[in-house]
């Protein structure tokens, strides 16, 4: 049944709506909690690498010094006052290791060995000709070492800092960020191994830093993860709060859509449960007071409010588009009860139903008339369209197909409540209307109020000339009916005749008629 997949698309669709409010929050949350990670993790290794140049700068200050004081020695013999002055610099200074001499780039003096060792310096060995990252030596070869040289002519000192100092404070300086000491083309790790570019990247909060004294830059960054690493171990309150919220936002989204679709839903639900029945109210003969025919009322029966007037759901129906479902009902109901009755009707029994705008809009409305006269002998009842004046239907194409193939079916048109609307005569003309049915507004000012009275009567004038049947609705005196009698009203219809009733006591009265 097309209801039913449109109720069940309905319901996938509020489903969506209320996992996509709920995620959402949770999304927006989360991306604000990883930028807000992300800035923090920047912002450490960019202190941490701060931190790193600040210390290797105080470590090669004191190669520095060392050499400085050492270079005016080099030339000269390599005698025991000199290899004092070498090991005392090595005493002396914090972190300086060795020191050594060299003249026209030959190493011929050191700390550790006097002059017994000497050997050639490479200058290209040293970036910008003052910093040597060196894997090991051979008094060390496990160990790095990080060479400093000054130079001056033919002279040149060297101090050195072990590469123990140098991966303690890379380890050291912070417990989360990774760092990396790079000179020229070589880095050293937190690993103590000295290593040829390229340089492993970081995924996370990369920064780099040169020193602004000595040819060396620090790396600090973060290995893949470590954001969310950082979201989970320092926002555990927020997370929660976060799908706290998105929680609450499904919860608020599914409460809405249940409250706004719930009348709507009610209805449909009272459709597939046959809630909607159908009372007739009996339309007679002006001339004779004889029944002629009935209109067909809905009336909801509900099971916990009881009976429900049309007024209150009949423009809801409208608007949810679930009237015209409804009439289609409606009309089966009223054939399968009112046919097995069909021989208590005088030939022709009007039938009245309501009918809508909605109703018009293709041509499913000629299928539902026929079915509905199909349950019916030929000519034993006709059935009368009632269309609202004040809701007119469109002349289109559809709608003009429409009423001719009505007429065809011998199915008559009536504009219902006439007087409240502004149908012209090209209107009435164009659509092939039967009957203007008078509104009962007019009818109660019978004998009160001039006005009415003066436009009923053109109203039933007017029908005349154009050759429209006439029905008076709301007849509740004696006095009304008699004026309208008196007018040539074709059919009365009103509480003074009988008010709606259901199927079976309409039938018993029909029959004592
Ligand atoms: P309506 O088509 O103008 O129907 C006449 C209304 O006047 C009915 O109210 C009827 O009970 C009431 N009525 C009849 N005689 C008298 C009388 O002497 N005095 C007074 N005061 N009222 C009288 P009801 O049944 O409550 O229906 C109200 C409206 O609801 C209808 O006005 C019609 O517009 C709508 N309606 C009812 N059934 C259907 C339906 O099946 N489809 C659609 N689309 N609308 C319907
Ligand atoms: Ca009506
Ligand atoms: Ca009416």
């Amino acid at each position: 049944m097309p209801l039913t997949v449109n109720g069940k698309q309905k319901r996938a669709t509020r489903s969506l709506i209320t996992a996509l409010s709920g995620l959402l929050p949770i999304a927006l949350g989360v991306v604000i909690l990883h930028w807000q990670a992300e800035r923090s993790l920047q912002e450490n290794t960019a202190l941490t690498a701060q931190e790193a140049v600040r210390q290797f700068d105080l470590m090669l200050d004191n190669t520095a010094l060392a050499a400085q004081a050492l270079l005016p020695l080099a030339g000269q013999p390599c005698d025991n006052a000199t290899q004092l002055a070498l090991r005392e610099q090595v005493t002396r200074r914090p972190f300086v290791r060795a020191t050594t001499l060299s003249w026209q780039r030959n190493i011929y003096c050191t700390s550790l060995f006097g002059g017994e060792q000497a050997s050639d310096v490479n200058p290209s060995d040293y970036v910008e000709g003052t910093l040597w990252l060196m894997k090991s030596n051979p008094v060390t070869p496990d160990t790095a070492l990080l060479v400093y040289r000054l130079v001056d002519a033919d002279k040149a000192a060297f101090a050195s800092i072990d590469g123990y100092q140098l991966t303690n404070a890379l380890r050291l300086i912070s417990r989360y960020t990774q760092l990396i000491l790079q000179v020229g083309p070589h880095w050293l790790g937190a690993d103590g191994n000295v290593r040829n570019l390229p340089m492993p990247t970081f995924a996370v909060a990369h920064h780099q830093l040169a020193s602004a004294r000595y040819p060396y830059s620090v790396d600090a960054g973060m290995p893949e993860g470590e954001v969310w690493r950082y979201m989970r171990d320092r926002y555990p309150a927020l997370f929660s709060l976060v799908v706290f919220f998105g929680v609450l936002a499904g919860v608020f989204a599914h409460w809405l859509q249940k409250r706004s679709s719930a009348p709507t839903h009610e209805l449909q639900r009272a459709l597939e449960a046959n809630e909607f029945i159908a009372y007739f109210q009996p339309v007679v003969r002006g001339d004779t007071r004889q029944w002629a025919g009935c209109e067909v009322l809905m009336r909801w029966q509900h099971p916990k409010e009881g009976l429900v007037s049309p007024d209150l759901f009949i423009p809801l129906a409208e608007h949810c588009g679930l009237i015209v479902p409804m009439t289609r009902a409606l009309l089966r109901q009223t054939a399968a009860r009112l046919a097995p009755y069909a021989g208590c009707f005088d030939p022709g029994f009007h039938i009245g139903v309501n009918i809508t705008a909605q109703h018009c809009h293709d041509l499913a409305l000629v299928d539902d008339c026929r079915e509905f006269l199909a349950a019916f002998a030929p000519g034993q009842v006709t059935l009368v369209l009632e269309l609202t004046e004040r809701e007119l239907i469109e002349p289109t194409d559809i709608t003009r197909q429409l009423f001719v193939a009505l007429h065809q079916l011998g199915v008559m048109i009536a504009i219902d409540d006439f007087g409240t609307g502004h149908s012209s005569l090209g209107y009435l003309r164009n659509f092939n209307v039967d009957y203007l049915k008078i509104d009962q507004s007019f009818v109660a000012m019978i004998g009160a109020d001039a006005l009415s009275s003066h436009i009923l009567d053109s109203i039933i004038e007017l029908s005349g000339k154009l050759d429209l049947g006439v029905v008076a609705e709301g007849v509740e005196t004696v006095e009304q009916c008699d004026y309208l009698a008196a007018q040539g009203v074709d059919f009365l219809q009103g509480y003074l005749f009988g008010k709606p009733l259901p199927i079976d006591e309409f039938i018993k009265c029909l029959v004592s008629h």
